[in-house]
C-alpha cells in the first residue's frame, strides 16, 4: 500500500480510475506508478497520484458538505412545518 508521507495526515492513495489501493506497482523512486488492476499509468509518479487523490478527497468533502446542508435544510423545513401547523 502506498502512503503519502509528505503530509501529517495519512492519505491512502487510491487509483482514480478503479479506486483500488492495493494494486500499485512503482519504480524505485516512485516517479512512475501503474495500477495493475486497471492498467492506469501515472507518469508523474507518486506526486501525480497524490495530486489526483487530493482533488478527489476535496470533491468528496464538497459532496459531504452538500449532503449535510441538504439534511439540515430538510430538518429546518420539518421543524417549521410543525411550528406552523
Ligand atoms: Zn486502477
Amino acid at each position: 500500500m502506498l502512503k503519502n508521507n509528505d503530509y501529517s495526515r495519512t492519505l491512502i492513495l487510491r487509483c482514480v480510475v478503479c479506486g483500488d489501493t492495493e494494486s500499485f506497482s512503482h519504480n524505485e523512486d516512485e516517479t512512475y506508478i501503474i495500477c495493475k488492476r486497471c492498467g492506469r499509468e501515472y507518469f508523474g509518479g507518486k506526486s501525480e497520484l497524490v495530486d489526483l487523490n487530493e482533488q478527489f478527497i476535496e470533491s468528496e468533502v464538497e459532496d459531504i458538505k452538500a449532503e449535510v446542508a441538504k439534511e439540515i435544510q430538510a430538518e429546518i423545513n420539518k421543524n417549521l412545518n410543525s411550528i406552523f401547523k
